[in-house]
């Protein structure tokens, strides 16, 4: 496995073993590796020639100092994870590397930008759309794969790349979890004992949630159950629990079967946390 801190010269690997018919498989990722970004890594190892995973923590999506100032970077450690699932090359770069100048440029993803993550962290999805689109710049993968802990950065994705006519396929892969069900979060670091011990409630909470969605429980009721259920933990603030349609993730009021998603935000403290559901 070889690190890469410069564009060119990872350009220039990639290119001759473009040249020679490898395929690139890629994940990018902000590092503080778990298991669920080393599942990607493996697949995209599986599914092509070469596996590239990128560690950066992208300041841009960061709209928030104290998440971008206490974000995890553990690059060393990453580098021995990745390993162990043959990925071949990491390509770290500095900000200064990625953004000699910030640019001016500025995507708006519409309606997916006024719900959840992008109502709550205004400009996050510009910073996720301008770091993505030079990635796949830099290293023009066969394949990109992303996990769907990130439901709404996958759709956000999916349009920049039907938007930019990018040639490459979109792979979605399922939420790591552990095992007492938390989705597995590079944020996880930050949490105290405590509030790892609270964490787990919240993919609790959505799965009582479906119960009673699948019971017939109407929308409204099964909102106001979790919005209850959470109020009454003391040491989660719970930012937003909504119910939106898989296909556009806008709102719904009603349960459309196989294209509902739930999808939650809460703090612990000063770390924020989000996950879903789908059914
Ligand atoms: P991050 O570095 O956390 O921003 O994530 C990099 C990639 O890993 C994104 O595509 C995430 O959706 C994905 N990812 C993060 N956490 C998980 C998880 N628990 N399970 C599966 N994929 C994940």
């Amino acid at each position: 496995m070889q690190i890469f801190h410069s564009i060119s010269a990872i350009q220039n690997h990639l290119k001759s073993l473009v040249r020679q018919g490898k395929t690139v498989g890629f994940v990018p990722t902000m590092g503080a590796l778990h298991a669920g970004h080393l599942a990607l890594v493996e697949t995209a190892k599986t599914n092509n020639d070469i596996a590239v995973c990128s560690i950066f923590v992208n300041p841009t999506q960061f709209n928030n100092a104290h998440d971008l100032a206490v974000y995890p970077r553990t690059l060393e450690s990453d580098a021995q994870l990745l390993e162990t699932v043959n990925c071949d090359f990491i390509f770290a770069p500095n900000a200064e590397e990625m953004y000699p100048d910030l640019p001016n440029l500025k995507f708006d993803f519409g309606d997916l930008e006024r719900v959840m993550e992008g109502e709550f962290r205004p400009g996050h999805f510009n910073g996720v759309g301008i770091v993505v689109a030079k990635l796949f710049h830099i290293i023009k993968p066969d394949r990109a794969y992303f996990g769907q802990k990130d439901l709404q950065q996958c759709a956000v994705v999916r349009r920049l790349i039907h938007d930019l006519s990018f040639d490459l396929e979109l792979i979605i892969c399922p939420t790591h979890r552990e095992t007492d069900g938390l989705a597995m979060s590079s944020r996880n670091r930050n949490l105290t004992e405590e509030q790892r011990n609270l964490a787990p409630n919240l993919y609790k909470t959505m799965n009582l949630a479906k119960e009673k969605l699948l019971a017939g429980e109407s929308v409204q009721v099964v909102k106001m159950f979790v919005q209850k259920t959470l109020s009454d933990i003391q040491g989660i603030d719970l930012e937003y629990f909504e119910l939106s349609n898989l296909d556009n993730l806008k709102p719904i009021n009603e349960y459309i079967s196989g294209k509902t998603a739930f999808c939650i935000a809460a703090f612990l403290g000063k770390t924020r946390l989000i996950d879903n559901l789908i059914f």
